[in-house]
């Protein structure tokens, strides 16, 4: 009856680490581009980064 995924596909998020963002306190997930970083990131995006004030990162 219900199927959770039409696709067959997994629930992408489900499995994915997520962490808190430091700046703006949401949740936020496991990105293809952080694959190397993950253990360094500490911010949703780059915005956020920004806002966090670091000095030094061009
Ligand atoms: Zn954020």
């Amino acid at each position: 009856m219900a199927r959770k995924n039409a696709n067959g596909l997994k629930p992408d998020k489900a499995n994915l680490p997520h962490k808190i963002c430091q700046t703006c306190g949401r949740p936020f997930f496991w990105r293809k581009k952080w694959k190397r970083e993950w253990d360094k990131v500490k911010v949703c995006s780059d915005r956020c980064r920004a806002k966090k004030g670091g000095h030094g990162t061009p």
